[in-house]
């Protein structure tokens, strides 16, 4: 089991790790992983690895699905008490917000998972929460605070010599400097970045060479701006796409222009504005016009450059406009997911209830104890459970009344609810009639023994003349305990029955457990 355990773990270190080493196979590993669990409830392994696949996903298309998918696991996390499952859904709600221009929303989850992340939780992945947490940081305007995390994130990862988060890292603190207006620093961090990949031979992505352009632009080193774009797009290195070349293009076009050569820079331009038709990438056409408008004020045609600035004007309140309708979008999708899913729980609580006892019913039972035996076969804690039957019940329905019955079974499910509430995680369910199902995960087996007699004596000794005086119950319990008597529910459930006929048939008010 343990050996098991480490493995699942491992694997699964694994699988997060190709997210910053390749995020092709860090997505078919996820998936082809899903797959081999099959349906089912797999706990937080399979969450885990949604988690992984959605976030790869927004990064390559629509953020509202994934957001709200994770969003729905994020809540599934907070009802099961699975902390780093809690950490990982705020890690990529918070870039998710980051991308789509929420800063207060970011800011939030990016806080929530550094808060949630174990110490003891790899070194990349918590680089990566605090990268996360940098980058709302500085998106908000906290600069100081954004670049304390940078270099936390950095230290966390010095020696990882085979993933590309400290490029990541690196670039987003150059970017950060560059928008703060701290030219050195800005230099600084490009220069890290420069020599870090001479160093591991590590070709620099498109869009990190957008960042050590424009830091150069503003440096005044243009010459290196140029040569570092130019270079990039003839590289092609693995980011080369067409929203990170039209970005490229823009800077070049800038560079080109403030060095002079107009008519290069307007042959970039044209470049540029074809990409983005062809595309339609409304960000960098606007930046292209804006752009565009500077060539023609330099060359002095200032009609040209009057219409290239209204054009760029109003290109920039479309594209405000459209990042807040991605925004509306994406938040009327979690609200929307939000909504229908307290509503279906709403039901879902009721359906999963006793109304006599209020006890959990049935068909809670059913699910629970399944999801219970899938986090047991995937290393998670053994389960005992205890069928319980009162004794003689029918005695008290035919001497007194059905009501003073029901009355007992009222009381009966208020003392096995309190006696559950003694154990993390224990439960007590009413099966039906006057038999009752008490769930015990996390105890060894002296544990089940001391719990069930506490239980059988509570019931013997509880003062029952409220409900009808001289009234006396006990009860019989059959105990059966997962993995050593069954692994699955309806063998388990079986099992235990068993045994409750057992302690019927050797004379009642008794616990009978395996081997006894
Ligand atoms: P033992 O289990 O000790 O063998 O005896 P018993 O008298 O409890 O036996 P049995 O399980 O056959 O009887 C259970 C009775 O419980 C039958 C039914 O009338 C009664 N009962 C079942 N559900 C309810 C309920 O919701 N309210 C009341 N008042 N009685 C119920
Ligand atoms: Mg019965
Ligand atoms: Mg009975």
């Amino acid at each position: 089991m343990v050996v098991e355990q480490q493995t699942v773990d491992e694997r699964l270190a694994w699988v997060e790790r190709q997210y910053w080493i390749d995020k092709d196979v860090a997505l078919a590993a996820a998936q082809d992983w899903l797959v081999e669990l099959g349906p089912g409830e797999h706990g937080a392994l399979s969450r885990r690895l949604e988690v992984q696949v959605a976030s790869i996903m927004t990064r390559r298309g629509d953020p509202r699905q994934g957001a709200a998918e994770v969003q729905h696991i994020l809540r599934w996390a907070e009802r099961h008490g699975e902390l780093a499952l809690q950490s990982r859904a705020h890690d990529v709600l918070g870039s998710i917000f980051e991308l789509v221009g929420d800063r207060a929303l970011s800011l939030e989850h990016a806080v929530a998972t550094n808060d949630l992340i174990d110490e003891s939780e790899l070194p990349l992945m918590r680089s990566a929460a605090r990268l996360t947490l940098a980058d709302a940081l500085g998106s908000a305007g906290s600069f100081d605070e954004a670049r304390r995390r940078y270099n936390e994130a950095l230290r966390m990862v010095i020696d990882d010599p085979e993933t590309s988060i400290r490029y990541q890292i690196l670039n987003n603190l150059a970017y950060t400097e560059y928008l703060a207006g701290n030219h050195e620093e800005a230099l600084a961090a490009v220069e890290s970045l420069i020599s870090l990949s001479a160093l591991n031979e590590r070709p620099i992505g498109m869009y990190a060479r957008d960042t050590i352009a424009r830091v150069y632009l503003t440096a005044g080193r243009l010459d290196d701006a140029a040569a570092t774009l130019v270079a990039a797009l003839e590289a092609k290195p693995v980011d080369y796409h067409p929203d990170s070349i039209a970005c490229a293009l823009v800077t070049l076009a800038e560079t080109y222009r403030r060095q002079g050569r107009f008519d290069a820079a307007q042959a970039v331009i044209d470049r540029c504005k074809e990409l983005t038709t062809e595309h339609t990438l409304v960000r960098w056409a606007t930046e292209a016009t804006r752009e565009q408008a500077e060539i023609h004020a330099e060359t002095d045609d200032y009609k040209a450059a009057f219409e290239a600035y209204r054009s760029y004007h109003e290109q920039s309140i479309a594209l405000g406009a459209s990042e807040n309708e991605a925004r509306g979008r994406i938040l009327e999708a979690m609200f929307q997911t939000a909504e229908s899913r307290r509503e279906s729980e709403h039901y879902r609580e009721m359906a999963e209830r006793d109304p006599l006892t209020e006890l959990p019913n049935r068909r809670f039972v059913d699910e629970h104890l399944n999801v219970l035996l899938a986090l047991l076969r995937e290393g998670g804690a053994p389960v005992a459970i205890a069928m319980l039957d009162v004794d003689h019940f029918k005695r008290i329905n035919d001497t007194l009344s059905h009501e003073v019955g029901d009355q007992a079974l009222r009381e009966l499910g208020r003392i096995l609810a309190e006696a559950m509430a003694l154990v993390p995680g224990a439960v007590a369910a009413r099966l039906g009639g006057e038999e009752f199902l008490l769930i015990m995960p996390g105890l060894d087996a002296n544990a089940v023994r001391v719990l069930c007699e506490t239980v059988r004596r509570a019931v013997m000794e509880h003062d029952w003349s409220p409900v009808a005086p001289g009234l006396r119950v006990t009860a019989s319990l059959g105990v059966a305990r997962a993995p050593d008597d069954a692994d699955t529910s309806s063998a388990l459930l079986r099992a235990a029955d068993v045994r409750m006929y057992v302690a019927k048939r050797d004379g009642r008010n008794r616990v009978v457990h395996a081997g006894d």
